[in-house]
């Protein structure tokens, strides 16, 4: 056997230090910035801005289309999870390109000869409030809707929808205006305006609170034909969900796995983002190599080897860096090149969120953050009187046995996995919007302390100084018992 030259292992222990979000804080300087006049705006990946620099985990308790409509609505991203059927991904990418359309194509429609309890039913189970009436041919006949068949019209069950239907019925074209369509609505005091084509028959549908929903939502991460925009994580090797989110109209597609520093990763990574049209992150990573492996062919790189709050990744593997450092080494990479790097895992406070960003991220990934809002999956459960909902690792046996191996680059045949993450509960929050409110605006104050306008100038502007255990001790409250929760505070988190 070889011999080990003397003094090499020694060497080894002359480490480099990595830090991470406690052992550093931003230097305040001199400031004219108010924190509720600093723009947020970033780029995600080499096609997707944002105003809200946030995203949600792609994770099977934290983003589905609900959370991922939500996110979008009001300016963020979310990424949806994979631990389902490639159909599925498409179907639930669907649901979120759809979910602000201003005419909606897929109308739900009645025949004039159907029953009223028919389209009643129909309405019902599809949960609209009106549907208009059509021929065979598809030419609009007229409308029905709750108030045409309520029991005190004197309208029977068994009638035809002919004659329970209001027939003068106003119509507008493809060319209409949100604007014209509004005041065709004012005027004929109506929800819902058909739109024709010139022989008169039905190709969508403008209803009046898609149209306020729009105005009301004005951060709103959107594409250019105006839909929401919505991530998709898909495994390593997964060419076919790939393909189907792109398909689907996904705009980002994330190569979601633990270690993307993995040369068949890469090879695998580089080939999908040469065939789907959607910009290609790919992550995770947390060194320089990593950065240069990918930096030629990815839209965006995704930090985090180990930080996120369920993972035990460096426990277990005894490999992992530290977040601030990861970060950074990433983005000396990415910045050489344009590439847009995003901080993903071990952010518990809207502080950490905007340190990561001085470190070189562009946007940030949260998981157990938004896990215990309204608009994530599962339900909320009560222990000891207190309200949560589950949070699980994707590396968690629970997660694995349902599919999600492969990010951990383990096979699913495995009869006894090694999990990289745990299953938990995290405290229920209600909706995601004053979470995301919370984040947002402490990321602001951030900004406002360091005297940065925007986020590019937050990254050039913006330094660290080193805290000591004493100094992390006199960040947070101290020698007081905190009697009132405060909405973006938690002791432990
Ligand atoms: P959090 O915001 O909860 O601190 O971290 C969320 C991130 O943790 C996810 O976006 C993902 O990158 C990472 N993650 C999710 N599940 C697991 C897991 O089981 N093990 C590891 N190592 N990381 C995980």
């Amino acid at each position: 056997m070889a011999k080990t030259p003397p003094g090499t292992f020694s060497e080894k222990l002359r480490v480099e230090e990595a830090l991470t979000f406690d052992d550093v804080l931003l230097k305040p300087k001199e400031s004219s910035v108010e924190p509720d006049e600093a723009a947020t705006r970033t780029r995600v990946s080499t096609n997707v801005e944002l105003e809200v620099p946030v995203l949600s985990a792609a994770m099977d308790t934290v983003t589905e289309s609900d959370l991922a409509i939500a996110m979008a609505r009001h300016g963020g991203l979310g990424v949806l999870h994979r631990n389902m059927t490639v159909e599925e991904t498409a179907s639930e990418v669907e649901r979120v390109k759809r979910a602000d359309e201003l005419i909606i194509r897929d109308v739900v429609t009645a025949s004039p000869d159907q029953t009223v309890q028919e389209v009643d039913e129909t309405m019902d189970r599809e949960g609209v409030s009106g549907a208009p009436v059509v021929d065979d041919d598809g030419t609009v006949l007229g409308i029905i809707s709750g108030t045409d068949i309520r029991p005190y019209l004197e309208v029977s069950d068994r009638d035809e929808v002919s004659e329970a239907m209001t027939s003068e019925v106003i119509t507008a074209s493809e060319e209409v205006t949100p604007r014209e369509a509004l005041e065709l609505m004012y005027e004929h005091k109506i929800e819902r305006v058909p739109i024709v084509d010139d022989d008169g028959a039905l190709t969508g549908l403008m209803t009046m609170q898609g149209i306020l929903q729009r105005r009301e939502y004005d951060k709103a991460a959107r594409a250019d034909d105006g839909s929401l925009r919505v991530g998709v994580a898909v495994g390593p090797f997964e060419d076919d969900r790939a393909t189907a989110a792109d398909e689907a109209g996904a705009d980002v597609v994330f190569i979601d796995c633990a270690h993307a520093h993995n040369r068949d990763v890469v090879d695998s990574a580089r080939s999908i983002s040469g065939r789907v049209d959607a910009d290609v992150v790919v992550g995770n990573i947390g060194t320089r190599e990593a950065a240069e492996a990918l930096v030629d062919f990815a839209d965006g790189l995704k930090v985090g080897i180990g930080p996120g709050s369920i993972c035990t990744t460096r426990v277990v593997s005894g490999a992992g860096m530290p977040q601030i450092s990861a970060v950074a080494n990433v983005a000396d990479v990415a910045a050489e090149h344009g590439v847009p790097v995003i901080a993903d895992g071990g952010i518990r406070y809207s502080g950490d969120a905007i340190k990561a960003i001085a470190a070189g991220a562009d946007a940030v990934m949260l998981g157990s953050y938004f896990a215990g809002t309204d608009e994530a999956p599962g339900r909320v459960i009560t222990m000891n009187g207190k309200k949560y909902k589950q949070y699980r690792g994707m590396g968690s046996v629970g997660a694995m046995q349902s599919g999600g191996g492969d990010r951990y680059l383990k096979e699913e045949s495995d009869e006894e996995f090694v999990p990289e993450g745990v299953e938990a509960a995290t405290p229920y929050k209600g909706s995601l919007a004053s979470e995301l409110h919370q984040l947002v605006g402490g990321m602001q104050s951030g900004m406002g302390y360091v005297g940065a306008p925007s986020i590019p100038e937050f990254k050039e502007r913006s330094e660290f100084v080193r805290v000591s255990s004493a100094g992390r001790q006199e960040s947070h409250p101290h020698d007081v018992v905190i009697t009132d929760e405060a909405p973006n505070y938690k002791p432990d988190g």
